[in-house]
């Protein structure tokens, strides 16, 4: 059996990961810092897979830490989620974001080395595209200029990777750009929980319509597009986490060296239209205002899904009304997320 390091693995992407890769078939190993996390996660792992994962509580930056895992399971691949991630925090706390995002990698590179482990996947993101409305983004078009330091950690690790994947030439990496991540498990057990007031759409849509926050600010309807408000990729997670066994299943059957795949679903859906699929989910209207625009906001952004689809056989399939309905199931059964279960 297969065995994978997923950093990061109590997150909410990352959990996510762990039940699809055990679906698949392989056996995992977590280590999350639990910086953005809690360790109730692992007991919602459990329920769902009625699997005990082993989890070390260490960070990515920790080279001893992260020696004893390498030591002490025989990793054949890693998938490194382990980062920190809200663009707003990064652009108060730049030298927190480039230390813990890039030492991460840094050191997990180091014990891959040392290890030879070769094969990695790595969380990117469509921001590495920067403010281009040449869309859909296709994995040739020029990165951008990103508008943050959250996103600038993401450009430079891919850069980092680039060319350790030419130093390097028995790795197999790949670069997985995100569009936009969110829904949750079918079970409703685990979901985006996120720290205080969200900046994301759909975490935010959700604390409205449960009553946690009194209404949607619509940053600007006054853009370019059918109803005015921005589009944006949105790609249920659960189908993402399918995209990472796809990617680990490609760079292990195809030759060494790095390559790069949007995962997103093709389609935009404006921020008004998510609003109502999420009301049509929840079965009430939820309060929403027309505010202004946000600085740094580009009109609009979805994936080309074409190389993903011939190389990987990646298709997400899950509708936006299934992300809405599926992030409404782990609100209601989760109003205050996995804050209030004991660490
Ligand atoms: P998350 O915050 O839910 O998960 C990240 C996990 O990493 C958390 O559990 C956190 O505790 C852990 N972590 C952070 N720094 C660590 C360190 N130094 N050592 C060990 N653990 C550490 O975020 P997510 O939404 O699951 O995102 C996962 C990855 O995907 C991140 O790298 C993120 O930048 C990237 N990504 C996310 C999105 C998105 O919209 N969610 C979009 C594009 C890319
Ligand atoms: N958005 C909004 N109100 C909010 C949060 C987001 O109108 O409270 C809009 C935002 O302007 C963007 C879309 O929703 O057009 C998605 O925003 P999010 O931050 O989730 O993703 P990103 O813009 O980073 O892709």
């Amino acid at each position: 059996m297969s065995t994978v390091l997923v950093t990061g693995g109590m997150g909410f992407i990352g959990s996510h990961t762990v039940i699809a890769l055990n679906e698949s078939g392989y056996d995992v190993v977590i280590v999350d810092n639990l910086s953005n996390s809690k360790t109730e996660a692992l007991n919602r792992l459990r329920m769902i897979t009625g699997k005990d994962f082993r989890f070390y509580r260490a960070d990515c930056r920790d080279k001893e830490a992260m020696r004893t895992v390498f030591e002490e399971n025989k990793i054949d691949s890693v998938i490194h989620f382990a980062g920190l991630k809200a663009v707003g925090e990064s652009v108060r706390m730049p030298i927190e974001y480039y230390d813990n995002n890039i030492n991460s990698m840094l050191t997990v590179l180091e014990l891959m080395n040392e290890y030879n482990v070769t094969d990695l996947v790595f969380s990117s993101s469509a921001t590495v595209y920067g403010e281009s409305e040449d869309v859909p983004f296709t994995e040739e078009s020029p990165l951008g200029m990103c508008t943050n330091p959250y996103g600038w950690t993401k450009w430079m690790i891919e850069q980092i990777l680039r060319d350790t994947s030419r130093a390097y030439p028995s790795m197999r990496i790949a670069l997985l750009r995100y569009f936009n991540p969110v829904g949750a498990h079918e079970s409703g057990l685990i979901g985006e929980d996120p720290n205080g007031i969200p900046n994301n759409l759909f975490p935010y849509i959700s604390k409205v319509a449960i009553g946690a926050l009194e209404k949607l600010t619509i940053f600007g309807d006054d853009y370019d597009t059918p109803d005015g408000t921005c589009l944006r990729d949105y790609i249920h997670v659960c189908d993402l986490a399918e995209g990472h066994v796809k990617a680990l299943r490609y760079i292990a059957t195809n030759e060494a060296g790095i390559d790069v795949f949007n995962l997103g679903t093709g389609k935009g859906t404006s921020v008004k239209e998510a609003l109502s699929a999420f009301e049509k989910a929840c079965g009430h209207k939820i309060p929403a205002v027309i505010g202004p625009r946000r600085a740094g906001d580009i009109p609009v952004c979805y994936a080309s899904t074409k190389k993903a689809e011939e190389k990987l056989g990646f298709r997400a399939t899950r509708t936006v009304e299934e992300m809405c309905d599926s992030c409404w199931n782990w609100q209601t059964k989760n109003p205050n997320g996995l804050s209030d279960k004991a660490e």
